[in-house]
């Protein structure tokens, strides 16, 4: 359409072939929830120490939570035989693939975000016994522990408005 040249695709990202879906041996998973940590968009499901499984119409086949495996019980199906890119994959797939990525970007964010902001008030918390028990008698390393935390409680805090924001 555009009378340039056609340039190849760059194989070092990955060679075009036939759609794929992971496939999880029931029999040999043992619950780690590392498959589950490992997929871009979301698509496995499982708790802990609990059989996992994949949502196939929603997985994309990228394979990276094959590696995350420990047992490796996690194997990739074709199924799309012999047809390769727009032929084997639609726009509509592309965009959910899309969007449940975006989701899954924020939710890790979000899930960061709360648990620097759970640990900052611990912390806080730690601080604020520690002073009430009078155990921390000097007050240079009162105070630089005070700051310490209160810069903590800070980064948390703008962290999560961000995630919030985003
Ligand atoms: S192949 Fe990719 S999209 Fe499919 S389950 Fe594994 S990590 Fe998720
Ligand atoms: S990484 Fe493997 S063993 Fe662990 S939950 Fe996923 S499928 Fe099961």
């Amino acid at each position: 359409m555009t009378g340039l040249p056609v340039v190849q695709l760059d194989q070092l990202h990955g060679i075009e072939g036939p759609l794929k879906v992971a496939l999880i041996d029931e029999n040999w998973c043992i619950g780690c929830t590392l498959c589950i940590k490992a997929c871009p968009v979301d698509c496995i499901v499982g708790a802990p120490k609990s059989m996992h499984t994949v949502i196939e119409p929603i997985c994309t086949g990228c394979e990276l939570c094959v590696p995350a495996c420990p047992v490796d019980c996690i194997s990739l199906e074709t199924v799309t035989p012999g047809r390769t890119g727009w032929a084997a994959w639609s726009p509509a797939q592309a965009d959910t693939a899309r969007q449940r990525y975006a989701f899954h970007r924020l939710r890790v964010e979000r899930q960061g975000a709360e648990q620097d902001e759970r640990l900052a008030a611990k912390a806080a918390s730690k601080l604020s016994d520690l002073e009430s028990a009078s155990q921390l008698t000097d007050p240079d390393a009162l105070a630089r522990k005070r700051v310490v935390v209160e810069a903590a409680l800070e980064r948390a805090r703008a962290r999560r408005r961000n995630t919030a924001g985003g």
